[in-house]
Order: structure tokens, then sequence, then C-alpha cells
């Protein structure tokens, strides 16, 4: 795959899916920004084990629902790089209850780590990227914004949330060569799903047309084509990488 720009920033990268898709996007020639909240250490060591397979990589440290943090950490790798060529929305939280016992505070937390930190990378990425006119922005989404889930209310409004405003965004961005589109997982092995009871785990594997949960180089792949000039004519798209759970 080929990619005309230079570097990446990938939010709440320090593990799981957004780790994957850091090592797949430096070993694709990315300088890659990886973005932690809570433990510099996992990202520190993340950076450490990119540089030793001679790949570039860098940390920046913010909370992605703080508006101010988020802006002066795209500062600090524009002030570095000269430029921002491509963004991961890939932050994300759950607090899973059924709806008639979710609190509005469990509601609009989901909310904001999940939509309003994406708003805010992806209207601030397409200021940076609409002065270079060029850029491509991918976001995680889910199945769950796609068909919904019971105790998922909150998670699922935040993921339906992202992918109508990634087609929004896509319009705005299209006239000045910035592409949005939406990545959706369905189950994919990683902290967020080792949470479930093997039970629950053992009930989707039966759903699931591919028979197993997806692994987190497998949305990276999808995410690397989407942000690569093999997809540079496409924008306002959703990739599903479900195993066929949603079609
Ligand atoms: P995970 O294992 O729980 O990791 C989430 C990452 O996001 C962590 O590094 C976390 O940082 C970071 N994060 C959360 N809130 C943040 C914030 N406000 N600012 C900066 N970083 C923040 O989740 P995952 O399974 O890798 O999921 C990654 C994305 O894929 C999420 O958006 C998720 O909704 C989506 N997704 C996952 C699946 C799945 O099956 N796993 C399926 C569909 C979609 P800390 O270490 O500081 O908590």
């Amino acid at each position: 795959m080929k990619f005309s720009g230079k570097n990446v920033l990938i939010t709440g990268a320090s593990r799981s899916i957004g780790a994957e898709i850091a090592r797949v996007l430096a070993a694709y020639g990315l300088k890659v920004w990886i973005n932690y909240r809570s433990k510099p250490e996992i990202a520190d060591a993340l950076k450490a084990e990119i540089e030793s397979n001679g790949h570039k990589a860098a940390v920046v440290g913010f909370d992605a629902t703080d508006e101010e943090a988020f802006i002066e950490g795209l500062k600090l790798i524009t002030q570095s790089d000269g430029e921002l060529s491509y963004l991961v929305n890939n932050a994300g939280i759950t607090n899973d209850k059924l709806a008639l016992r979710m609190k509005t505070e469990d509601f609009m937390q989901v909310i904001d780590a999940n939509l309003k930190s994406c708003f805010i990378g992806c209207r601030e990425g397409l200021k940076l990227m609409s002065k270079q006119r060029f850029g491509s922005i991918v976001n995680i989404a889910s199945i769950i914004g796609e068909r919904g889930n019971a105790g998922q209310t909150n998670y699922a409004a935040s993921k339906g949330g992202m992918i109508a405003m990634s087609k929004s965004f896509a319009y705005e961005g299209a006239s000045r060569n910035v592409r949005f589109n939406c990545v959706t997982p369905g189950f994919i092995q990683t902290d967020m799903t080792d949470s479930l009871s093997d039970e629950i785990k053992e009930n989707y594997k039966k759903t699931i047309p591919l028979a197993r949960f997806g692994q987190a180089h497998e949305v990276a792949e999808a995410v690397a084509f989407l942000l690569s000039d093999s997809a540079s004519y496409i924008t306002g798209e959703v990739l599903k990488v479900n195993g066929g759970l949603y079609m």
C-alpha cells in the first residue's frame, strides 16, 4: 500500500486495537504518533518496540475528550513534523447497562469519550488538512453502531453518531481533498471484549459466520487501506470488519 503522507496520529493507541494500528502503520512507513491517556509507560514501551523494528514512532499524551489538550497535542505534532497527514480516532470506552438502569451520566460519559472526542479530532484534523489540501481520517466505530445491542444504548448511540458524523465530515472535507471513513469492527479479541464472560463469548462465536473473534491486526489492515492512496476515491464509507456477523 502506498501512502503520500508521512505521519499519523492514533488516539488511544497504547494498547489493544490502537496499538496494533500503530504497529501496522509504522510498518507501512508512516511515523506514528501514539496517543495515550493514562499509562505513559505502555506508550513508551510501544514506541521502543516500533523503533526496534526500524520504524518511526513518537508519543503524545492527552485525554481525547479534553478539547484544549487535544489541540495542544496536534500542535506538538505539526511543530515537530510540519504536518498531520492522517488521523485515526480510535479512543473509546464502554459502560454497559440495560437502558432502564442507565443513568444519564452513564449515557453522557460514553457519548463524550467516543463521539465528542471523535468530533474534536475530525474538526481539528480537517482544519490542519484543509491548509495542506491533503489528508485522510479513519474513525473506529462499531458493529453496535450499525445494528444496536441490548445493554449498550449509550455505546450504540455514540458509534452510530460517529458513522453519520463521518459522512457529514466527508461532504465538508471533499473539496479540500480530505477523506473521512469509518471502520466498524465486530467482536475483536482485546481488553474490551476479554471482560465478557466465557458463556457470552461462546454464544457470540456461534453467531459469527467465520466462527471466531477477529484479531486487532485485521482491523489495523482495514484502517491502513482506507488511509492509503489505494482508497483515494473512497470517502464517507463504512468498512465492516466483523467476520460476517452483520452484512
Ligand atoms: P480497549 O482495549 O479498551 O482500549 C481502548 C483504548 O482507548 C485505551 O488505550 C484507552 O486508554 C483509550 N482511551 C479511552 N478513552 C480515552 C480518552 N478519553 N483519551 C485517550 N485515550 C482513551 O479497546 P479496544 O477494544 O482496543 O477498542 C478500540 C476502539 O475500537 C474503541 O473505539 C472501541 O469502541 C472500538 N471497537 C472495539 C471492538 C472490540 O471488539 N474490541 C469492537 C468494535 C469497536 P487507557 O489505557 O488510558 O484507558
